[in-house]
């Protein structure tokens, strides 16, 4: 049985960071990312600069469906927190095909400073390794990895915090609100999969209000998080870009999964 080396990207910094920290360590390692067909444009952009700085193609898996005919098939339920069909259908199950029945070591870009585990393989060929953590590498550390190979940050930070489908339901209303000013054309077509029912059933992205509200309020929306930040920051020191990721990261449950 073959023995491969994959290494999950998310799109997002610390996936990115490790696929620079593994160049050259391992023989043929294998660099994935399961694309929804749904990602942000900056997010291909991204991985774009990657590819050309690993020297690499990376693997781009699918379902082999586009969203809008998924969403079909589950009677138009838009996927939530509860019902996260859409990781299981549109990432997941993919990545676990390529990984097959090979022995697969699986490189996964959770940091030391970080209390979580990724998404780790339930099948018993795919062995997970944490580089970051066994070498004790933390965010200030991804960072320097990052700047010094020239790819930085996703240019998606500037608005949103986290890689992703636009319209993840994990994203907070100022982010929608940065969806909405950066791609409209998106906001339309994640406002256009919304669907208020006469009997008062709604699907919406955010509970209890659609992208209408917030397209509507998006001035108090922003104020609001800016309120909360600056509440947030009095008396501490202040933060780095980075810092504020980490720190986010380790408050919210976000799209785990999808942030292999
Ligand atoms: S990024 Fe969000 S919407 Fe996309 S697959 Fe992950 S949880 Fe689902």
């Amino acid at each position: 049985m073959a023995v491969r080396h994959v290494l999950g990207l998310s799109g997002g910094k610390d996936s990115t960071a490790l696929a620079i920290f593994m160049k050259g360590k391992v023989e043929s390692i294998e660099y994935v990312f399961c694309d929804t067909g749904s990602e942000l444009p900056e997010t291909y952009e991204y991985l774009d600069k990657l590819e050309t700085f690993l020297g690499q193609k990376i693997a781009r898996l699918n379902s082999g469906k586009p969203f809008e005919h998924l969403l079909e098939i589950y009677s138009n339920y838009l996927p939530s927190a509860q019902r996260r069909w859409c990781t299981t259908i549109m990432k997941l199950q993919p990545l676990e095909k390529f990984f097959g029945n090979d022995t697969v070591y699986s490189y996964i870009g959770i940091r030391a400073d970080e209390n979580r585990e990724g998404y780790v393989s339930s099948k018993p060929n795919v062995i997970p390794v944490f580089p970051f953590k066994e070498a004790g590498l933390g965010i200030k550390d991804i960072q320097q990895i990052l700047d010094k190979a020239g790819v930085g940050l996703p240019k998606y930070y500037e608005w949103r915090s986290r890689s992703g489908c636009y319209f993840c339901f994990f994203q907070q209303q100022q982010e929608w609100v940065g969806l909405l000013e950066h791609h409209p054309d998106l906001f339309a077509k994640a406002k256009k999969m919304e669907k208020i029912l006469p009997d008062g059933r709604s699907y919406t992205w955010v509970r209890g209000r659609d992208l209408s509200f917030i397209e509507a309020n998006k001035d108090q929306i922003i104020l609001n998080a800016q309120k909360r930040l600056t509440e947030k920051l009095a008396n501490k020191k202040p933060k780095t870009l980075f810092e504020q990721f980490a720190e986010k990261g380790a408050e919210d449950d976000g799209c785990l999964v999808c942030e292999l």
